[in-house]
C-alpha cells in the first residue's frame, strides 16, 4: 500500500533530544496544517496509508490530534494511519483517543533502553517507563514498532543487545516491528557542540554496519521483523551532517555483516553456502561482508573467498 506521509518536525515532542534536529533531515521546517493533510489525502485515488512521523503525534493537544486523525480519514475507505511518538505519551487516554480510528502502527522513538544513555541524550525517562508504554501499546491491540538507536552518547553494542532482550520479555504477539537508526551528528544540536568540543565520537561507517549487523542477528533470532536500517536519504539530510555513519546503503552493509558473522558462527573456518542471489551480501560494497567474514576467522582474503560455495 502507498504511504502518504507528513512530517510534523518534532511537533508535540515534551523536549528536545541531544542528536535531533528534524527539520536538518527531512528538509521540512513547519508541520502542514489538518486542513493540508485533508486536502492531501482527499487527493488520492485508492486506499494509502497516512503516516504523521518527525514529531511525537499522542503528545500533542487531544483536540489537534482528532483533526489530523479526522483529516486523514478523506483518504479513500480502506486507507489506515501510522504514527511516530514519544513513550511518555502514552496513556490510557491517549490509546483511548486513537482507539476509533484505522491504526495500523504506533511506532515509538525507544532509541535506547539502558538508562545512562537515556539520560545523556535528554530523553526525559527511564527504561522502565518506556517499556511500560510499549505493554500499554500492545494491550490495546495496536500494532507497535521500535524505533531503536545505534552509536548514541554512553551507548555499547552490548547495551543495545541488551535493549533487545528487554523488548524480547514483554512477549509480544505479533512481535514489535523494528528500525533502527545510526545517531548522525547534525549541525543546529547539542550533540554537534559535544563533538565539537571532542566529548564526543560518532560510530565510523564500518563500525555502524556491524553494529547494526550484530542487532539484525539478535533481532531476527528473537523473532522481531527489521522494518529499516539507516535514515531515508534525503537532500537536506546530506547537507546537515557533520559527522557520523552516513551512507545511503547503510542497511545493505548491515545485512552484509549479519551474514559474515552468522556464516563464521555456524562455521568458524567454512565451507560456506550461501544462495547465489547473495552474492553481492559478500562481494558488493568493495567485498564489505567478505572482509568482515575474512577478519573475524584470522584467513587470508584469498582463503575467505574459496571457501565460500554459491549455489
Ligand atoms: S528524537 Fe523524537 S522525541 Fe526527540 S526531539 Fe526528535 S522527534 Fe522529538
Amino acid at each position: 500500500m502507498r504511504t502518504l506521509p507528513f512530517f510534523l518536525t518534532m511537533e508535540g515532542c515534551p523536549r528536545r533530544c541531544v542528536y535531533c534536529h528534524q527539520g536538518e533531515i527531512t528538509g521540512i521546517s513547519r508541520a502542514p496544517s489538518p486542513a493540508e493533510v485533508r486536502r492531501a489525502a482527499a487527493e488520492q485515488r485508492e486506499p494509502c496509508e497516512v503516516c504523521f512521523f518527525g514529531g511525537s503525534f499522542t503528545c500533542l493537544p487531544s483536540a489537534l490530534q482528532r483533526e489530523y486523525l479526522d483529516a486523514a480519514l478523506a483518504a479513500p475507505p480502506g486507507s489506515i494511519l501510522r504514527f511516530s511518538t514519544h513513550p511518555e505519551c502514552i496513556t490510557e487516554e491517549a490509546l483511548k483517543l486513537l482507539a476509533p480510528y484505522p491504526v495500523s502502527m504506533i511506532e515509538l522513538g525507544i532509541s535506547s533502553l539502558d538508562d545512562r544513555v537515556l539520560a545523556r541524550c535528554r530523553r526525559g525517562y527511564s527504561s522502565r517507563p518506556a517499556l511500560e508504554a510499549m505493554r500499554r501499546v500492545l494491550n490495546s491491540g495496536f500494532l507497535l514498532g521500535a524505533q531503536m538507536m545505534i552509536g548514541l552518547p554512553e551507548q555499547t553494542e552490548e547495551s543495545s543487545l541488551a535493549d533487545l532482550d528487554l523488548i524480547a520479555e514483554l512477549k509480544a504477539l505479533p512481535p514489535p516491528t523494528l528500525r533502527i537508526y545510526p545517531c548522525l551528528v547534525l549541525e543546529g544540536t547539542s550533540l554537534a557542540r559535544s563533538w565539537r568540543e571532542g566529548k564526543y565520537a560518532p560510530l565510523s561507517v564500518e563500525h555502524a554496519a556491524r553494529w547494526a549487523g550484530r542487532l539484525l542477528l539478535r533481532a531476527e533470532a528473537l523473532g522481531f521483523p527489521v522494518q529499516r536500517i539507516g535514515l531515508q536519504e534525503t537532500e537536506s539530510l546530506a547537507k546537515s551532517v557533520l559527522a557520523g555513519p552516513h551512507h545511503p546503503a547503510l542497511g545493505e552493509l548491515a545485512r552484509s555483516a549479519a551474514l559474515a558473522l552468522r556464516l563464521s558462527e555456524e562455521a568458524p573456518e567454512g565451507p560456506w553456502r550461501i544462495d547465489r542471489e547473495k552474492i553481492s551480501w559478500l562481494r558488493g560494497h568493495g567485498k564489505f561482508g567478505l572482509r568482515l567474514l575474512q577478519e573475524i576467522t584470522g584467513l587470508s582474503a584469498a582463503d575467505a573467498e574459496k571457501r565460500v560455495r554459491y549455489e
